[in-house]
């Protein structure tokens, strides 16, 4: 984890063979360079600033780096094609693109952008779910979506969000547009319903990452507590 929250948000994903494959990169370019060197790939959610910062997704592409988003994505944030930039469609039927020696797809997030997506990326070891700005998670049960990680979004609590005096406006936007951690434990708790059964997808999850946690509306401490008495025998981890 390299950034998360309204400020920026950056994960680096190493595959087996070592390739680095940036989820969102919506800081400057310097701080990713600083902290891992080359980028290889990088697979962008959506335009909002603080997952596609402009200056550094040019430098990146400038670079070499392959970059993958959606065509809304692209043409929102105006870029001209070019060889190493790569968009497809959002869509429960999209095949998955193959990086590096990992699958890629893109799902539906539910967000007020052009074609925002929730990512999953996986090779033989790993499935990764990386889930943030989109009100709900997505639905998620059955083998193929067995994920060993999970990077999901907890910006908000629905009663602090409630109770804050922010303008009516931008309450709503956040309350349609963003996971409250409710979401979150309404989620996992579903998921605990199938322990024992075919659906059961738990076991082989190995660690939760809550993520885009806001500093006005989110705790944590409470976040990590909260989901803790749902899930209590996985590591949790909070950013
Ligand atoms: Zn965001
Ligand atoms: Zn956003």
């Amino acid at each position: 984890m390299i950034a998360s929250g309204s400020k920026g948000n950056c994960t680096c994903a190493t595959t087996s063979d070592g390739k680095k494959i940036l989820l969102d990169a919506g800081i400057p370019y310097k701080k990713i360079a600083d902290k891992v060197g080359y980028v290889d790939y990088a697979i962008i959610t959506h335009e909002h600033g603080d997952h596609a910062h402009l200056p550094t997704i040019k430098k990146l592409l400038a670079n070499g780096t392959d970059i993958y988003m959606t065509k809304g994505t692209r043409d929102k944030l105006k870029l001209e094609n070019r060889h190493n930039l790569h968009t497809f469609t959002a869509d429960i039927i999209m095949p998955p693109l193959r990086i590096a020696d990992c699958w890629l797809k893109g799902l539906k997030a539910y967000h007020d952008a052009a074609e925002p997506i929730v990512i999953q990326l996986y090779d033989a070891e790993d499935r990764v779910l990386y889930a943030t700005d989109t009100k709900h998670p997505p639905n998620w049960c059955g083998e193929e979506n067995a994920f060993t990680k999970v990077l999901m979004e907890a910006n908000f609590s629905e009663p602090v969000l409630a109770e804050s005096e922010i303008e009516e406006s931008r309450k709503n936007r956040v309350y349609e547009n963003h996971c409250s951690i409710e979401r979150v434990i309404e989620h996992f708790a579903h998921l605990k319903k199938y322990e024992g059964t075919k659906l059961d997808v738990l076991p082989k999850l190995k660690e939760i990452h809550l993520i885009h946690i806001s500093k006005c509306h989110g705790n944590a401490e409470n976040f990590k507590a909260m989901l803790g008495k749902v899930i209590n025998d996985k590591p949790i981890y909070t950013h």
